[in-house]
């Protein structure tokens, strides 16, 4: 670990061991990739405090007036894209995407975003160096990506751009060719185990086997281990009986957060057998696609339980 203050968020040794390469002055921009919740963002955050610490070293200093800001999540050099969950026109289904409207203002199209990058990038760092992070770059369409393009290429004072996604197959090439590139890997369980204590959090095994090595599902482990529980409690409910199956499942829809109730249902399930396995996760899609075409959300995770049940061999 590095001597990053509290507040800054703390980095396992492997990505900490990245900080070197991306201090670099030189970049303009720099695509992070590795699975969802690695830490890849929290990498990002301490990047951009390193590029604008009065006095930084292996990491920011942590007590400087810019560290301060970075610390309290309020640095003004520091804009953070990520996606928003848009009605596409004239269809019912949702899909995530970073609109043109949070690069430019675009007519009629401004209301998603307050603050554009272009205007954003006029302005001169309070501190050293103005940094635009993308927390979802799989999910700039070709109108957003070529709005950024011109502004990576040769950024108004001399701004960073980070940019973070789970598969480097999945952003748009134009992006991929114009940014150095760095995999943020997993870290030993050890490292979670460590970093889980440091912030007087229990490493209880279970947590630690869920994460597989991702600081930041356990950035948030309250989080976590919710998740956990809703999805053991309505596997358990399964086996108990049909209006148990329903009640745990309306219980689940409460809390619902696709991405990670989803990793939790999967990892509840992963000693099931596989054709279980498999039929859970069909079920856990089809709920997923219902939610998203904007289904009945109470409909959605009945008929959820009872494929569940299903799949897993105890309802009809
Ligand atoms: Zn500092």
């Amino acid at each position: 670990m590095t001597a990053i203050r509290p507040g800054l968020p703390r980095l396992p040794a492997v990505h900490a061991a990245l900080l070197e390469v991306l201090a670099v002055r030189s970049g303009n921009a720099w695509l992070l990739t590795g699975p969802a919740r690695v830490g890849k963002r929290a990498l990002a955050d301490v990047v951009a405090a390193l590029h604008n610490c009065a006095r930084p070293g292996s990491g920011p200093c942590g007590v400087c007036a810019s560290c301060q800001a970075a610390a309290l999540g309020a640095h003004p050099d520091v804009l953070v894209l990520s996606p928003r969950t848009v009605t596409s026109t004239g269809k019912a289904a949702r899909r995530k995407i970073i609109p043109i409207g949070a690069v430019l203002r675009a007519r009629d199209r401004d209301k998603d975003y307050e603050v554009h990058v272009y205007e954003f990038l006029e302005v001169r760092p309070t501190y050293r160096r103005r940094v635009v992070i993308i927390d979802g770059a799989e999910y700039l369409n070709a109108e957003t990506a070529n709005a950024l393009l011109k502004l990576i290429e040769e950024p108004p004072h001399g701004a960073l751009f980070l940019l973070l996604a789970e598969d480097v197959r999945s952003v748009l090439p134009t992006l991929v060719s114009r940014s150095g590139r760095l995999g943020v890997p997993p870290a030993p369980e050890s490292e979670l185990e460590r970093l889980l204590i440091a912030s007087g959090q229990s490493a209880d095994p279970e947590l630690l086997a869920f994460a597989a090595g991702r600081a930041g599902l356990i950035a948030d482990p309250e989080a976590a281990r919710a998740a956990l529980e809703g999805a053991r409690h309505l596997s358990a409910a399964l086996h108990e009986g049909l209006w148990q199956s329903l009640e745990a499942a309306a219980a689940l829809e409460k809390t619902f957060s696709p991405a990670l109730h989803s990793e939790a249902l999967r990892f509840v399930w992963r000693r099931e057998p596989p054709a279980v396995r498999a039929a859970a996760d069909l079920a856990l899609e089809a709920l997923q696609e219902a939610l998203e075409s904007y289904a009945n959300p109470g409909l959605s995770f009945q008929v959820f339980a009872l494929k569940l049940r299903a799949a897993f061999g105890v309802g009809g």
